[in-house]
């Protein structure tokens, strides 16, 4: 095989979503594992769909993912510029190429003669009328006016379009590395237009030629493109650039979680889980799109729920570093049929990533959160303590400080259901004089763990009686992680003041 090189080629008229990223993360995992190079490219003809930001948007969010590319916009290269619209000035004399060769043509019609012609068609019975081979045949272009005519309107700086000469009745052939070979008849296709007088080529036109001349191997881009494949591989014929034409591979739908249909940014609004890798707001609406990063969804988490859709490595195993990714990496390991995504299954992701973080990793991304919640003067040591414990019932780090925000302040408040149930004439007097014996106690979780026991025998009561009033009024809950480690980190002084506030608020 020659030199992998594959590219990643949004066009920026809004944020990637998931199903962006996923398409960057399988062209790098490929060109890896294949010891090749990824390129990015901006594919920026439609000027009227320009979002400003879209790319600083992307090169930060793959970054955050861990992986970079090669050669692009932001890195350079040898076969840049990398932006599309830095390179208007290269596409012009390929389509002029293709009228010479016969393969397209001028077209003058103005908007409203397509439209009469739409409308004609239409009341004939035909919805979806296509400017195509019949059509051409009676419509303003080069091939029913004459060479003359048509130099006199170029020379007269008229508007005009280059369409392409769709072939008639004729089989195309695309082979797809993921789906086989994919035939479709030409008389399906239209005569699209290939460059506009604005002197910018469409995406068709721009796309080839680009990866022609970055010398691009595969293409791999997501299901919506397959439908312009047949396209590219006429135009790749018709420039004659047939024995280097890249292969195909188009990656399967993300569907929605419920039901059926692509998966779309409202279903992350109306569902809740975030569909963007990190948090946009629109330039101009001001309206906000939620993103995994800010959501607390770790990097390591966030590669492997993008992996996940639509392939899978074989076996077993369900987590990988992007090397272990790399490795792994095969397109005959893609799937043709939509992924479905699934919000519970990025979660447990998380969890599994939250777990593996060593208590000091994490309590580094704890300490803002405790900040921005008031809980100030905390040791990074202290915090650390605190997410051995909080961790085991978390899939965020948010969720740890919902969970555990007793180790930063007392309870003001008390778990109604467990006061109710538990909280019993007696109780006040038994945690007073529990409280006596954890005073003389070195406050480490086995020896109070002992205590309480030998305290529970001395007074013939149960742990159902005792346990749950102790941790009420220590951490205001009715359940919680090991109640003796708790004070273990809270240590002797902290305990003990808030046993005996606890049963006073208890009590009143
Ligand atoms: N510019 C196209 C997009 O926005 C790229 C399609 C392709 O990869 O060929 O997705």
């Amino acid at each position: 095989m020659s030199e992998v090189r594959v590219r990643y080629a949004p066009s920026p008229t809004g944020p990637q979503h998931i199903g962006g990223i996923r398409t960057a993360l399988y062209n790098y995992l490929f060109a890896k594992k294949n010891g090749g190079k990824i390129i990015l490219r901006i594919e920026d003809t439609d000027q009227t769909r320009y979002v400003p930001g879209t790319e600083e948007y992307l090169i930060e969010s793959i970054k955050w993912c861990g992986f970079d590319f090669d050669e692009g916009v932001h890195v350079g290269g040898e076969y840049g510029p990398y932006r599309q619209s830095e390179r208007k000035e290269l596409y012009k004399p390929y389509a002029e190429q293709l009228v010479k060769s016969g393969h397209a043509y001028y077209a003058f019609d103005t908007p409203e003669e397509l439209e009469e012609m739409r409308e004609r068609l239409k009341k004939t019975g035909n919805p979806s009328p296509q400017y195509n081979a019949a059509v051409r045949t009676y419509m303003k272009n080069s091939l029913t006016l004459s060479e003359d005519e048509v130099q006199k309107r170029l020379d007269a700086g008229e508007d005009y379009v280059i369409r392409i000469k769709m072939p008639r009745n004729e089989e195309i052939k695309v082979h797809d590395i993921i789906r086989g070979w994919v035939v479709v008849n030409s008389n399906q296709l239209d005569d699209k237009v290939l460059f506009k007088s604005d002197g910018m080529p469409t995406y068709h036109l721009a796309n080839v030629v680009d990866d022609h001349l970055m010398k691009i191997s595969h293409v791999i881009r997501g299901e919506e493109w397959l439908p312009s494949a047949p396209l590219h591989v006429i135009l790749y014929r018709f420039l004659g650039w047939e024995d280097t034409m890249p292969q195909f591979a188009h990656l399967p739908l993300l569907l929605k979680p419920d039901g059926n249909g692509k998966l779309s940014k409202r279903d992350g609004d109306r569902l809740g889980f975030p569909v963007f890798p990190l948090d946009w707001i629109d330039p101009t609406t001001g309206e906000k799109s939620s993103g995994y990063r800010e959501a607390g969804y770790f990097p390591e988490a966030f590669l492997n729920i993008l992996a996940f859709l639509g392939w899978n490595p074989g076996d077993t195993r369900e987590h990988f570093t992007l090397d272990e990714l790399i490795e792994a990496f095969s397109l005959e390991r893609v799937g043709k049929s939509g992924a479905k995504f699934d919000p519970d299954k990025a979660k447990w992701y998380n969890q599994h990533y939250l777990r593996l973080k060593s208590n000091e990793e994490l309590a580094k991304i704890f300490m803002p959160y405790l900040q921005e919640a008031g809980y100030t003067g905390f040791s990074e040591e202290y915090v650390a303590q605190t997410c051995e414990l909080l961790k085991e019932r978390a899939s965020f780090v948010k969720e740890m400080l919902d969970e555990g925000a007793f180790f930063f302040a007392a309870p003001t408040e008390f778990d109604q259901k467990t006061k109710e149930k538990k909280w019993k004439e007696d109780s006040a007097e038994t945690l007073q004089k529990l409280s006596a014996e954890f005073e003389n106690t070195a406050f480490q979780s086995d020896k109070l763990e002992e205590v309480f026991k030998a305290f529970l025998e001395k007074e013939g009561k149960s742990i159902g009686q005792v346990l749950p009033c102790l941790r009420l009024t220590i951490t205001g809950k009715g359940m919680g992680p090991s109640m003796f480690h708790i004070m273990e980190i809270l240590g002797k002084e902290e305990s003990l003041k808030r046993i005996a506030s606890g049963i006073q608020q208890l009590n009143g």
